[in-house]
C-alpha cells in the first residue's frame, strides 16, 4: 500500500465510502467507468485516492491515464495533499509528452527533474539555456520550456507560438525546436522588453 502511510507511519483511518466506490469503479472492466473514476477521485484528496490514481496511470485506455493525471495535477495544484513523485517522474519518463503529468510534477516542486527527463528525450536542435513559461510546438506539440532568450516581461503579456511570422506583433523571438527540429516564432502583441 501508500507511500503516504509509509511516510507518515501509519494507516489513514475511516477512508470515505465515497472513496472505496470510486476506487472498486477504477479497477472495473468497463473503460467509461474506469475513466469517470478517474475523474472524480480529485474530489477526495487522500491516501487512498491518490494511490488508485497513481496505479491508473498505467491504465491500458489513454482516456483513464489522462484522467488520472488531471486528478493529480488538480490535487497538486490546490495542495490539498502530499503526492509522491517518483511513481510520476517514472509515468513522464516512458512518456515525456505528458503534459499534465508534467504539470503537476511542476506544482509539486519538480521542476528540475522534469527539465533533465525532457532535455534526454529530445535530442534534435540546440540546447538553449533560458528558462520561459512552458509552451508548445506550433508545429509537433511538444512541450517548450527553454528558449535562446526570454524578453523580462514575457510571461505578463500575451504570447503566441507560431509557425511563421505571417502575423508579426510588436516582439519576437525565433528558435529551433528539440522535437522536431523546425523553426518556431514567439510572437507578442505588445512590447514585453
Ligand atoms: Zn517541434
Amino acid at each position: 500500500m501508500g507511500f503516504l502511510s509509509r511516510m507518515f507511519g501509519k494507516r489513514e483511518e475511516g477512508v470515505d465510502k465515497a472513496v472505496h466506490e470510486l476506487v472498486e469503479m477504477i479497477r472495473s472492466d468497463n473503460e467509461a467507468v474506469r475513466a469517470k473514476a478517474a475523474v472524480d477521485l480529485y474530489r477526495h484528496p487522500c491516501d487512498t485516492a491518490i494511490n488508485a490514481l497513481i496505479d491508473a496511470l498505467s491504465d491500458d485506455s489513454k482516456q483513464v491515464r489522462e484522467n488520472a493525471a488531471e486528478s493529480l495535477r488538480v490535487i497538486a495544484e490546490r495542495g490539498q495533499y502530499m503526492i509522491p513523485a517518483e511513481p510520476l517522474l517514472e509515468a513522464v519518463r516512458k512518456e515525456p509528452g505528458w503534459w499534465s503529468l508534467k504539470e503537476c510534477l511542476r506544482r509539486l516542486g519538480f521542476e528540475n527533474q522534469v527539465e533533465e527527463i525532457l532535455s534526454k528525450s529530445y535530442t534534435a536542435g540546440p540546447k538553449y539555456k533560458v528558462r520561459c513559461m512552458a509552451f508548445r510546438c506550433p508545429h509537433c506539440g511538444v512541450e517548450i520550456t527553454r528558449v535562446p532568450s526570454w524578453p523580462a516581461h514575457g510571461k505578463e503579456v500575451a504570447f503566441y507560438a507560431q509557425e511563421d511570422l505571417y502575423r508579426a506583433g510588436a516582439y519576437h523571438i525565433e528558435l529551433i525546436c528539440r522535437g522536431c527540429g523546425k523553426t518556431v516564432y514567439v510572437v507578442w502583441d505588445d512590447d514585453p522588453q
